[in-house]
């Protein structure tokens, strides 16, 4: 290879600076890494998927616009009829799909930090300039003057809001995003992955601010391996949003898959209560901690500061215990861990753990 033909040479500067996401491989770990719902289906549910995984045909392509998916998340999510919907292969795929439709000369995509990690590395693949904006320290609430201030200097094309917030977990205060929305010059998107855990939402909002868009998964509901996201808003900017979208990017073992855990809706919802009456039982163990600091969370997991984020990070893990430490990822993150609420017995396994290695 001379040195015309080396990677260096071609690969985009943008693609050689980045890193690929990692994901740690949790071997026999009890995994609480992620924001996964611990709970599978009962086994005559899951016979009767079986049944209908039997009637694909998967020599065939499937559906391109995903009808009965869209129609079931319509009801199940209380979708407003005037709005549009496109799905994504995961919402990470929609939040790619925004960035290619926005990106252009000197366009720019502005989120809070620490917020969702993948704001920021798609509008690096994609070449889109990135600006975060610091949250509050200790609370972590808008900076509202902050953002006021990098709004007007930077003209952002997208504004991201994670809605209760990744990884801090509180959900941002209403007055604060409609100031935002007010003012953003473009498009605001509010990204509610963790609706099923929490009591706020713009959903019936979405008539009242034209540049707002709405993201949603099913990840966080109890649906992570279909990977299925959605993006709702007016077909005025769907229209062109949708241009980007390859065809038949929901396959077909997940659209059949999505329709039946939707038509069982009611299961999912019992689970997500059930995970939220868990968070709060591991909050007060938590708090009861020496040396912890913990924050309230309308999420499926918890943030929490101790001492030696590393070293709890890895005592948990050579126990069989896997969270996120997220001491690194940003400055007001420093010696803090998160853990996704799991089964009882698994966050009972993880305080139980949790004390043994801060006691050391
Ligand atoms: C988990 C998460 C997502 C990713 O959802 P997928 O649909 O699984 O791609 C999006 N936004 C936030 C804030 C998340 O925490």
């Amino acid at each position: 290879m001379n040195h015309t033909n080396s990677p260096t040479t071609w690969i985009r500067p943008e693609i050689l600076q980045l890193t690929a996401y990692q994901v740690p491989d949790p071997g026999n770990a009890i995994k609480l890494d992620a924001m996964e719902n611990p709970y599978h289906w009962d086994p005559p549910v899951i016979e009767q998927w079986l049944q209908v995984m039997k009637t694909a045909t998967i020599n065939r392509y499937p559906d391109p616009s995903a009808r009965a998916v869209k129609q079931q998340l319509r009801t199940v999510m209380q979708v407003p009829e005037t709005m549009g919907m496109i799905l994504g292969n995961g919402s990470d795929e929609l939040i790619q799909m925004l960035a290619l439709t926005f990106n252009g000369n000197r366009r720019l995509l502005l989120a809070p930090e620490p917020s969702f990690a993948m704001y920021r590395l798609i509008a690096q693949m994609v070449g889109m300039q990135y600006v975060g904006v610091p949250l509050t320290t200790e609370d972590f609430q808008l900076d509202i003057f902050a953002l006021l201030e990098a709004i007007d200097t930077h003209q952002p094309a997208l504004i991201f809001l994670a809605y209760p917030n990744n990884p801090t977990g509180n959900a941002f205060g209403t007055a604060d995003i409609e100031t935002i929305l007010e003012i953003a010059p473009g498009i605001v998107v509010i990204d509610e992955a963790y609706a099923p855990f929490s009591d706020h939402s713009f959903m019936s909002r979405l008539e009242d601010y034209p540049n707002l868009l709405l993201l949603r998964t099913v990840s966080k509901l109890g649906l992570a391996g279909l990977r299925l996201g959605l993006l709702i808003g007016a077909e005025t900017w769907l229209a062109h949003i949708e241009k980007t979208r390859l065809p038949y990017n929901i396959n077909m073992l997940t659209q059949l898959s999505a329709v039946f855990a939707l038509q069982h809706y009611d299961m999912l919802i019992r689970q997500t209560q059930q995970i939220k009456t868990d968070r709060e039982q591991l909050l007060q163990h938590l708090q009861q901690l020496p040396n912890v600091k913990v924050w309230p969370s309308q999420a499926n997991f918890i943030l929490f500061r101790v001492k030696d984020a590393k070293r709890t990070f890895e005592g948990l893990k050579q126990r069989g215990i896997l969270i996120k430490n997220l001491h690194g990822s940003h400055p007001l993150l420093n010696n803090c861990l998160r853990v996704t609420v799991g089964t009882p017995v698994e966050n009972q396994a993880f305080l139980e753990t949790l004390v043994q290695v801060i006691g050391m």
